[in-house]
């Protein structure tokens, strides 16, 4: 057979279809199995999903909620997080990591990133507690754990739980712990980009207190025990059974899945080296006794909004994460004293970009993408 022209070879953010194909028929029998139970809500698919999930994650306690926003909300909630606390977060993330606190009534307090590994870092942490700090969110960004031991050492001083903001980061390792089991509670999310998606929302909070797991069940359902009896204000956090079913079909695919991600990253990087790239383009990084999972795989370029449109151009599918940080967002422009005390997060704002990483991607599309960016450096210089 021929082989197509390198012009036609388009390269997608992401795509599902490659995944769903091999294990169409198996999760079209899980979701005929729910539809022949009529059991929705809770149950059996949904517990059975969260001890799968507990022993693949290495927790004591799983439990599915109905979005990694959720969980965050379900996890703060059960903390004790409300009025009058202050919760430290990163600048840089998804929205839901500061929304979740600022829904709660609490005030998020926002700090800057390490330039190398975008992720929150203790001594930032450090300077940020105050006596009216009752949490932290550390996000696991882009799938790379952040330095969990040095930060736990800061947050434990001070008496202070951390919330692990792991919705990019399932299965990811520091010190060959995974998180989600490394702090007070983790929080984990099956939207469909996630390495772990299911059909449509769902998430996940871990811990490995057994008190906080059960607050964590009571708030998901209204704070209902026993039936029509609420000591707590919930909320319907409920994961569905829809979702847990499509869930256990993939959970054991999830390790290869990650293991061709990561094959991919060790080949852009490989591509970047033969094409002397490496000058232009800062690859992702994965220090020394960590495990990144590439949920993302996030450069950073000179002329970063040219080159989107020049391998738009080419059939390359770029996204940026995060054009806006929580410190220059409209709803939050209250909270912030100094918007010029986040450079780093500015700095990723303004030169970063995502290229496609899926675990489906061919050799041939990964040597598109970088010829591509080659194309544009030589152009430009
Ligand atoms: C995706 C994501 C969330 C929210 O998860 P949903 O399931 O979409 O609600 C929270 N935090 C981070 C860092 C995320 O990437």
């Amino acid at each position: 057979m021929a082989r197509p022209p390198a012009a036609a070879i388009t390269v997608p953010l992401l795509d599902l279809h490659a995944q769903y194909a091999p294990l169409r028929d198996d999760l079209l029998a899980a979701l005929t199995r729910v539809a022949d139970s009529q059991q929705y809500i809770l149950g059996a698919e949904v517990e059975a999903c969260e001890r799968d999930l507990a022993a693949r994650l290495d927790v004591a306690h799983a439990i599915g909620v109905s979005s990694g926003t959720d969980a965050l909300l379900a996890a703060l909630m059960a903390l004790g997080v409300g009025p009058g606390a202050e919760v430290i977060t990163p600048t840089y993330s998804f929205f839901a990591t500061a929304g979740s606190v600022a829904r709660l009534g609490a005030t998020p307090v926002f700090v800057d990133m390490d330039p190398v590994t975008f992720n929150i870092t203790a001594e930032a942490i450090a300077r940020a507690i105050t006596p009216r700090t009752r949490a932290v969110v550390v996000v696991h960004l882009f799938g790379l754990a952040v330095d969990m031991p040095a930060i736990r050492a800061v947050t434990d001083r001070a008496g202070i739980p951390v919330v692990e903001d792991a919705a990019q980061a399932i299965g990811a390792r520091v010190g060959g712990r995974q998180v989600g089991s490394l702090g007070a509670v983790g929080c984990f999310s099956f939207f469909p980009s996630k390495n772990l998606g299911a059909f449509g929302d769902g998430g996940l909070v871990t811990t490995n207190d057994d008190a906080l797991a059960h607050e964590v069940r009571l708030l998901r359902n209204h704070g209902m025990e026993p039936r029509y009896h609420h000591a707590r204000i919930g909320g319907n956090f409920r994961l569905d059974a829809i979702q847990a079913a499509v869930l256990r079909v993939k959970a054991p695919h999830l390790q290869a899945w990650t293991d061709a991600r990561r094959r991919n990253a060790d080949r852009y990087r490989a591509l970047a080296d033969d094409l002397d790239l490496t000058p232009h383009v800062v690859l992702p990084v994965e220090p020394e006794g960590y495990r990144h999972i590439y949920n993302q795989f996030v450069v950073r370029v000179a002329d970063r909004d040219a080159l989107r449109a020049f391998l738009a151009d080419r059939g390359i599918g770029t996204e940026i994460y995060y054009p806006v940080p929580f410190h220059r967002q409209a709803c939050f422009r209250d909270l912030v004293i100094d918007d010029a005390a986040y450079p780093e997060a500015d700095r990723a704002a303004a030169t970063t970009m995502a290229l496609p990483i899926y675990g489906e991607l061919t050799a041939a599309q990964q040597q598109h993408v970088m010829t591509s960016i080659a194309a544009f450096v030589a152009a430009r210089s």
